[in-house]
């Protein structure tokens, strides 16, 4: 199955975190795409470093809850580094669409609800996933309306490298 995951992180290697992930996917030969790394202020709180965002594709011989747990994996790894040398915060690690044979699955389990119900509202994960797959499309939209149909400014926040 193919699946869009969405990775985020603020802490003090921002960067290492992401490329974290990618390598994970990379290594198993799983990695399909990543988009570039985006930044977005963060909401509210102003001293905080930005977010970093990517979006990745990946194809694996997973069931969806294996790969929900292998997420969750990634973030803990990440969590427990942090708490060790840099105090808090987060690498996340989000699934926002998986997909068998091109059909989009469909999900109200909280543990794992698909696609992820923010994802169609979420500039800094719309953005880069239209980097590496223009023409996706989530319940069925262009996520290229989705993105049309944002608000001015959180399409502005998120900024290339
Ligand atoms: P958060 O800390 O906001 O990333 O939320 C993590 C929780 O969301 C976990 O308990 C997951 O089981 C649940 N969850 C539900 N749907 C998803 C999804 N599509 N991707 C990642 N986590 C999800």
């Amino acid at each position: 199955m193919e699946a869009v995951l969405s990775i985020g992180s603020n802490m003090a290697d921002r960067q290492a975190l992401l490329d974290g992930v990618i390598e994970h996917f990379a290594e198993a030969e799983q990695l399909r795409a990543a988009s570039r790394t985006y930044a977005t202020p963060p909401w509210g709180v102003t001293d905080q470093e930005d977010f970093l965002n990517a979006t990745l594709l990946v194809e694996v011989p997973d069931e969806p809850l294996e790969l929900l747990r292998r997420c969750q994996a990634l973030e803990n790894a990440a969590h427990r580094v942090r708490e060790r040398r840099w105090g808090p915060r987060t690498l996340d690690v989000d699934i926002i669409q998986i997909r068998r044979d091109g059909h989009e699955l469909l999900s109200e389990d909280p543990t794992l609800t698909l696609p992820h119900p923010w994802a169609h509202a979420r500039a800094f994960v719309l953005i880069p996933w239209a980097e590496i797959e223009p023409e996706a499309q989530l319940r069925g939209q262009p996520i290229a309306e989705l993105i049309a149909a944002l608000p001015d400014d959180d399409v502005q926040a998120v900024t290339p490298p």
